[in-house]
């Protein structure tokens, strides 16, 4: 059933605890972690408990759910103090754009300068 946990999915065991993370926040429909190869000071992944392949596929079966994600990346990133500076929300969709966990998640990049277009 859609946005029921996958036995194989890395970020399913993140959300029931089967799999260690450095957690900076949790809701009741999310969890925030820092991500474990970082590509800028503040490098944190927001994602929703429930279970979706990618934001895509998200949006369309929870808008409330989508929204709450990028709520949380916004307090993720006043947490760490980069929200006046700037910061870069981010869903790499599908493996060609560099998702390699198809489980949806934000990453929430700040802290430096951040390059336009990305690379
Ligand atoms: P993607 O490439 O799918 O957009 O992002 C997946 C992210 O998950 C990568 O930035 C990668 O560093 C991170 N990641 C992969 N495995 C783990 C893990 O076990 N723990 C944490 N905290 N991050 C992970
Ligand atoms: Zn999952």
């Amino acid at each position: 059933m859609a946005g029921e946990p996958q036995a194989d999915c890395l970020f399913c065991k993140i959300v029931s605890g089967e799999v260690p993370a450095t957690v900076v926040r949790e809701t009741e429909t999310t969890v925030a972690f820092r991500d474990i190869n970082p590509q800028a000071p503040t490098h944190v992944l927001v994602i929703p408990k429930a279970h979706y392949k990618d934001a895509a596929a998200l949006a369309a079966a929870s808008p409330e759910l989508l929204a709450d994600v990028l709520r949380e990346a916004a307090e993720v990133a006043a947490e760490d103090k980069v929200d006046a500076t700037g910061y870069r929300i981010v869903f790499n969709t599908g493996s060609g754009a560099g998702q390699t966990v198809f489980h949806a998640h934000a990453h929430v990049l700040g802290g430096r300068g951040l390059q336009w277009p990305p690379g």
